[in-house]
């Protein structure tokens, strides 16, 4: 087994592309060692820069009425709970200020699937952001979202998205991607988009020119064959429109949720995945560390495991922060992660592209993006 391991690594570090049997081979392994020093030398390929990035936007969750049962959820409330809301435009307004204090230039703009609000509310929702904030990046409505809005406005996807487009959407969050595997879906979730449908979002967004990200969440009723069908739906889609900027993989967070008896995964499978997910995915330039799942020791080792990118000090999170487990970095802990791991941060848009001033190589890189140590909740989303 462990000279064919061998072999599959080697392949992939050669820049091959690895087949289904040989993505699984690889995560029914135990040599973590081998796994993470192999995606790191795929990492220092594709990112030989001394760079490692992050990004500064915030989770508005917009209404947390929901139609979709997730047993993962601990966010949603069904319609006609007397918690449910619907956020008003100043609270709106108050967060995405906080967001722009902080030099933050994104908002991730997510929700349940309310039963009733029409397309044109979510129109408005945008063109409003947009008037006010014309700079802002609106990284918003996942597909499971926009599928819902097809079937309450009864429009095609593509008419949907034109329409949000037009309306000021900039990039969509790949949430709810759980494991694209139907059965696994069905098992976990109901009244919700399944994969061919959550792909199709994606690929329609693509042909529009729009980027999007791609997420999974494992560790919990999928196989591990299935982790790598999740992996390879990716990738063949990826091949085709080429318009996902990044993979993010993250381990289910089970506390206060209909699934708290699952046992949780721990580091060791998520760096393993992680690294296989870098070796399977040859077509992706950006892998994101989840330290919001795994915390800062485990998240910062992520960039030794496949990961580029510390993905996003989010300044809000609703949905893992209900369901239990949330760590909170400051700003300051997360250049600090970047570099004690020996690279320079540097702070990025949704698009991967720096926006911050180049530091001097001989710098180290600290400083320069502002102190951000009391902002209350820098989490990264799970929801959608
Ligand atoms: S994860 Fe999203 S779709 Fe599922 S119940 Fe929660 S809010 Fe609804």
């Amino acid at each position: 087994m462990t000279g064919s391991v061998d072999r599959i690594l080697e392949k992939a570090v050669a820049g091959e592309r690895l087949a289904a049997e040989e993505g699984l081979a690889l995560l029914q392994s135990h040599d973590l060692t081998a796994l993470g020093q192999a995606a790191d030398l795929v990492t220092r390929r594709k990112h030989p820069e001394p760079y490692r990035t992050y990004n500064i936007d915030r989770n508005i969750n917009y209404t947390n009425a929901c139609t979709a049962v997730c047993d993962f959820c601990a966010f949603y409330r069904p319609p006609k709970h007397p918690d449910v809301y619907v956020l008003r435009r100043e609270e709106l307004y108050r967060k995405i200020d906080e967001t722009v204090a902080l030099g933050g230039d994104q908002i991730l703009l997510q929700g349940g699937l309310h039963p009733s609000l029409p397309l044109e509310w979510y129109e408005e929702l945008l063109a409003d952001i947009k008037a006010r904030y014309p700079r802002l990046n609106v990284h918003g409505f996942s597909p499971p979202e926009i599928h819902h809005f097809t079937k309450i406005s009864k429009l095609p996807l593509r008419t949907v998205l034109e329409r949000l487009k037009a309306a000021g959407l900039g990039s969509i969050p790949g949430g709810g991607g759980e494991i694209l595997v139907d059965s696994v879906r069905r098992a976990i979730t109901r009244g919700k988009v399944l994969t061919d449908d959550w792909l199709n979002v994606h690929r329609v967004w693509h042909e529009l020119g729009g980027r999007s990200t791609a997420t999974m969440m494992f560790g919990h009723v999928e196989t591990l064959a299935e982790r790598i069908e999740h992996l390879e739906r990716l990738r063949r889609l990826q091949d085709e429109t080429g318009g996902f900027t990044a993979f993010i993989c993250w381990t289910l967070q089970p506390e206060h949720t209909a699934m708290a008896h699952v046992p949780k995964a721990g580091a060791f499978e998520y760096l393993k995945t992680q690294a296989v997910s870098r070796l399977y995915l040859d077509n992706f330039d950006n892998i994101q560390s989840s330290w919001v799942t795994q915390g800062e020791k485990i998240g910062q080792i992520a960039l030794f495991f496949g990961a580029n990118d510390m993905g996003s000090l989010m300044i809000e999170e609703n949905v893992v922060a209900q369901a239990g487990t949330v760590f909170h970095l400051s700003l300051e802990t997360i250049r600090r992660c970047i570099e004690d791991a020996g690279f320079i941060p540097r702070q990025r848009n949704v698009f991967y592209e720096y926006v911050d001033e180049a530091p001097p190589l001989s710098a180290g890189g600290s400083g320069g993006a502002g102190e951000s140590g009391s902002v209350d909740l820098p989490v990264l989303n799970a929801s959608n």
